[in-house]
C-alpha cells in the first residue's frame, strides 16, 4: 500500500527543520496508520485489522491530541467521517451532514452512567432535576444510508462517504425489498422531502449463503470471486456495486433510525416532537425499525438496556456491535447540538469485541475420530468474544490455502457466540519474513499411515483406521462421553495412557481393566481407580440410542442414532437393515445409510458389538415403531423467522409429531414455508418458487385440518373394512 496516497500535512510536516517530539512523531504515525486502515475499510471495503484494533489507535490518537490541543491537524481521522467518495459514482451532497457518533469508550455498564452525567452537565441539570428520558437502540453493523424522496417517492439513496459528500448508490438500493419506492400518501402527513436515514445490513443466514454461493463459484474455477470476512463488509460490497444485477444477488436489509432533510409539511403541525415519535412515524410510512428500540428513563434505563441486550445479542439474526443512546426529546438535541463531527446528545456504547489481533505460533494438524485432519492454528492467547482463545481451527487444506495462514503471521481472530474461534484473515503487511506456506502432510502426523483424499471430498482422512492411535482415542472418548454410554471419569488424560501403554486397543477391552492395571497408571489412586471400575460397571445400563451413538458411525449424529432406534426398535434390525430400509427412516439420506451399511459390513465392528454385549453391556429392546402414516406424513416444512408464541422447537416438535419432516432449507419440494417476524431469505425463496407461505395462525390450522382429516379417513378406512 502506497502511504503517500494519504498525505499527513499537519503542521510539523511542513517544518522539516525542526524536529518533531516524540508525541508529535507518535501522532503522526498514528494519522498514516488510521488514515490507511480507514481507507481500506470505507473505500475499499477490505479492511485490514479488526475494529478493536482501529479503535485502539484512534482512541491514542485522540488521547495525545487532549493533552497536546497544537497537534490537532484539520485531516485527523479524529476530526473526520468516515471514507472519500469513489471516483466510479456520482457525487451526492448531502444538505444535512451524516455524522459519526461518538463511542463510549468504557464497555461496562458504568460506561451508560458515564454518558448521562455529561448530558446533565451539559444541559446543566441540578442534581434533584427529574430523570432524563433516552431512546435506546441496536448499533447495527453495517452502512449507513440517506434515502431522498420527494413527494413520497424514493429518488436518490447515496452512502455516508466523508459526510458531506456521498456516493450515489440509488440503483443498487432500489433492489432492497424492505425499502419503500414509494410512501403511502393516506396515512402520517408526508413532507415535500424527506430524507431517511438507517443501516444497510445483511442477515447472518444471507451471509452464510452468500460465501457458501461464492466458495461454490470459486471452486468451479470462476475467476475474481471472493468470500467475504463478515456481513459489514459484504453489505458495503454490494451497496457498492456498479451493477445492480450483481447487487440484487446479495441479499441486503434495512433499518431506519432518523433524519436527514425534512421540508415542506403538509400542515402546520409535525407528527413527532421527540425521537421515539420519530420512529413510531417513520414506521407508519412503511420503514422497518428494530423492535427492540426502547424509551427508557436516565442511567438506570440505560445499562437495563444495555444489559439485556448483551444477553440476548447473539440470538439477533443479524450482527450489532453496540447500542447507541440517544436524548429523547428533539429540543433538548437542537439545544446540546454537535460537536465537529458527532451529536452531543447520542453516544455508541459497544460490547466487547468480537474480532482481535493475535499471532500464529505454530499450524497442528489434529486427527479427529474418523480420521479427518484438521490443521489448527495455535494462537497466541487473546481476549476476544468474551473468553480466551488460543485455537482456532483452519478446517482443511483449501481453506488454510485459501487464507494462507502461516507460522509468524499476524491474524484476525473472531469469536461470535458459541460458534467456534475462527481465523478470519492475515494481516499481510506484518508478515514475517521467510514464513513457510502451509502444507497439508501426506502422511498421519499420529500413525504415519497415508493421507488420503477422496474424490469430491474436501478433507484428508488418515487410512489407518484403529491402527491409528489418536482415532483410537478418540473413538473411545466419543463412546465415554455422557451423550453416549457416559462412563464417569473416564476423561482425555486417562484415554490418552490407556491407549498408549497398550491396556486398551479395542472398546471391549475397557471393559476387561482390572484394578491392578489402573493403579499402575501415572498419577491413578486407587480411590479413583475403583470410581472408574464402578463407572464402567454403571455405564453397562445403557439405552439403545445411546448405544447406536456410542460407536461413532459416521454421520450418525445422537439425533439419527434416536431415529434409528425408535424405527427399528432392536440392535439386530437396524444392524441387519438394507440401505432400503435405512432410507425409510426420518431425515435419513443416502450418505447416512451407505455409511451405516459400511460400517456394519467390516465384520471387526460386529465383533465389538458382540464383545461389547458379552461384556454386559445391555439395553431395552422395543419393538419398532408403527409405520402407520400420520396426518403430514410425506410432506416437507421450512421454518423461519420468529413465530408470536411459538418457540422454534416447540412448532418443530409439533409438525414431527404429524408427521411432516422439517427441513433447514427451501427448494421446489417443500410443501409449506412457515413464516414469523424477521424471516429472510427462505421466505424470498419460497415466494420465488411459489411454495404456500403460512404464519403462525395458518401453521395450527394446518395441523388441525389435517388431524381431523386423517381421523375422518381413519374412521371410514375402519368402517369400510368393517364386514
Ligand atoms: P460508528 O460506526 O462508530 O458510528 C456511526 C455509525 O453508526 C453511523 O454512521 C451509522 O451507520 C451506524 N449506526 C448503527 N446503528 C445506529 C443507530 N441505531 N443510530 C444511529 N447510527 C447507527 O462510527 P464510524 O464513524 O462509522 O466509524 C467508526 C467505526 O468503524 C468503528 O467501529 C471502527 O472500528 C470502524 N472502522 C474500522 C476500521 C478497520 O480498519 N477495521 C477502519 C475504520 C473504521
Amino acid at each position: 500500500m502506497n502511504l503517500d496516497l494519504f498525505s499527513d500535512d499537519g503542521a510539523q510536516a511542513a517544518k522539516p527543520s525542526s524536529p518533531l517530539t516524540a508525541d508529535a512523531l507518535r501522532a503522526q504515525q498514528l494519522r498514516q496508520l488510521l488514515h490507511r486502515y480507514a481507507h481500506c475499510y470505507y473505500t475499499l471495503d477490505a479492511p485490514e485489522v479488526p475494529d478493536a484494533e482501529y479503535d485502539r489507535l484512534f482512541r491514542a490518537l485522540q488521547s495525545l491530541e487532549d493533552i497536546n490541543p497544537e497537534l490537532k491537524t484539520a485531516d485527523s481521522p479524529t476530526q473526520r467521517v468516515g471514507g472519500a467518495v469513489l471516483p466510479e459514482f456520482q457525487t451526492v451532497r448531502h444538505q444535512v451532514p451524516m455524522l459519526s457518533i461518538r463511542t463510549e469508550t468504557d464497555n461496562e455498564a458504568s460506561g451508560a452512567s458515564a454518558f448521562d452525567a455529561r448530558i446533565r452537565r451539559e444541559l446543566g441539570l441540578l442534581e434533584d432535576a427529574p430523570e432524563i428520558d433516552y431512546v435506546a437502540e441496536l448499533k447495527f453493523d453495517g452502512l449507513a444510508m440517506s434515502l431522498r424522496y420527494e413527494k413520497g417517492v424514493l429518488v436518490q439513496a447515496a452512502t455516508r462517504g466523508d459526510g458531506e459528500y456521498g456516493e450515489d448508490v440509488t440503483h443498487n438500493i432500489r433492489t432492497i425489498g424492505q425499502i419503500p419506492l414509494q410512501l403511502p400518501h393516506d396515512g402520517v402527513p408526508l413532507p415535500a422531502v424527506l430524507e431517511v436515514r438507517g443501516e444497510v445490513y445483511m442477515r447472518r443466514d444471507d451471509f452464510d449463503a452468500l460465501n457458501e454461493r461464492q466458495l461454490k463459484k470459486i471452486s468451479e474455477g470462476a475467476k475474481g470471486e471472493k468470500t467475504f470476512v463478515n456481513p459489514r463488509n459484504a453489505a458495503a460490497g454490494a451497496v457498492r456495486q456498479l451493477d445492480s444485477n450483481i447487487a440484487a444477488q446479495r441479499p441486503l436489509s434495512f433499518f431506519a433510525y432518523g433524519l436527514g432533510e425534512v421540508s415542506g409539511w403538509p400542515t402546520p403541525s409535525v407528527p413527532y416532537q421527540t425521537h421515539f415519535e420519530l420512529l413510531q412515524t417513520l414506521k407508519a410510512w412503511g420503514f422497518p425499525v428494530a423492535i427492540q428500540t426502547q424509551c427508557v428513563k436516565g442511567a438506570s434505563g440505560l445499562i437495563g438496556f444495555h444489559e439485556h441486550i448483551a444477553a440476548t445479542r447473539d440470538a439477533l439474526p443479524y450482527d450489532i456491535d453496540g447500542v447507541v443512546y440517544k436524548v429523547n426529546d428533539l429540543s433538548l438535541q437542537v439545544q446540546l447540538g454537535f460537536v465537529t463531527r458527532e451529536p452531543r446528545w447520542a453516544v455508541a456504547h459497544k460490547f466487547p469485541a468480537q474480532e482481535e489481533l493475535t499471532t500464529v505460533q505454530a499450524i497442528d494438524v489434529q486427527v479427529g475420530r474418523t480420521g479427518k485432519l484438521t490443521p489448527v492454528a495455535k494462537l497466541a492467547p487473546v481476549f476476544v468474544g468474551g473468553v480466551t482463545v488460543t485455537n482456532a481451527t483452519l478446517h482443511n487444506e483449501d481453506e488454510a490455502r485459501r487464507k494462507d495462514v502461516r507460522v509468524g503471521d499476524t491474524v484476525i481472530v473472531r469469536r461470535a457466540g458459541d460458534v467456534i474461534p475462527e481465523v478470519v484473515g492475515v494481516v499481510l503487511d506484518q508478515r514475517v519474513e521467510n514464513a513457510e506456506i502451509f502444507t497439508m502432510p501426506r502422511i498421519c502426523p499420529v500413525c504415519g499411515s497415508e493421507a488420503v483424499r477422496d474424490e469430491g471430498e474436501a478433507d484428508y482422512r488418515c487410512s489407518g483406521g484403529l491402527f491409528c492411535s489418536a482415532q483410537r482415542k478418540q473413538a473411545f472418548l466419543h463412546f465415554a462421553q455422557r451423550r453416549a454410554v457416559e462412563v464417569d471419569g473416564l476423561g482425555e488424560k486417562l484415554i490418552d495412557q490407556l491407549v498408549d501403554s497398550g491396556a486398551v486397543r479395542t472398546l471391549p477391552d475397557l471393559y476387561k481393566l482390572g484394578l491392578t492395571a489402573l493403579v499402575q497408571l501415572d498419577r491413578m489412586a486407587e480411590k479413583s481407580a475403583v470410581n472408574i471400575l464402578k463407572a464402567l460397571e454403571a455405564s453397562k445400563d445403557t439405552t439403545l440410542p445411546r448405544f447406536i451413538y456410542g460407536l461413532g458411525i459416521r454421520h450418525v449424529g445422537e439425533a439419527t442414532a434416536k431415529e434409528f432406534a425408535k424405527h427399528f426398535g432392536t440392535l439386530d434390525a437396524f444392524m441387519n437393515a438394507p440401505e432400503e430400509a435405512l432410507l425409510e427412516v426420518s431425515d435419513v439420506g443416502p450418505v447416512v445409510a451407505q455409511s451405516v451399511r459400511a460400517f456394519f459390513q467390516q465384520s471387526h465392528h460386529q465383533e465389538i458389538v458382540a464383545q461389547l454385549r458379552a461384556c454386559g453391556v445391555h439395553w431395552e429392546e422395543g419393538a419398532p415403531a408403527a409405520r402407520a402414516p400420520q396426518p403430514l406424513t410425506g410432506q416437507t416444512v421450512v421454518l423461519t423467522g420468529t413465530l408470536p408464541t411459538l418457540g422454534r422447537d416447540e412448532a418443530k416438535a409439533m409438525l414431527e409429531a404429524a408427521g411432516a419432516k422439517v427441513a433447514g432449507s427451501v427448494s421446489a419440494k417443500t410443501s409449506y414455508v412457515v413464516a414469523g417476524t424477521e424471516a429472510g431469505s427462505k421466505l424470498d425463496k419460497a415466494m420465488a418458487l411459489g411454495v404456500p407461505v403460512l404464519d403462525e395462525a395458518g401453521l395450527l390450522s394446518l395441523l388441525q385440518t389435517a388431524q381431523s382429516e386423517h381421523r375422518e379417513n381413519a374412521g371410514t378406512d375402519s368402517q369400510e373394512s368393517q364386514p
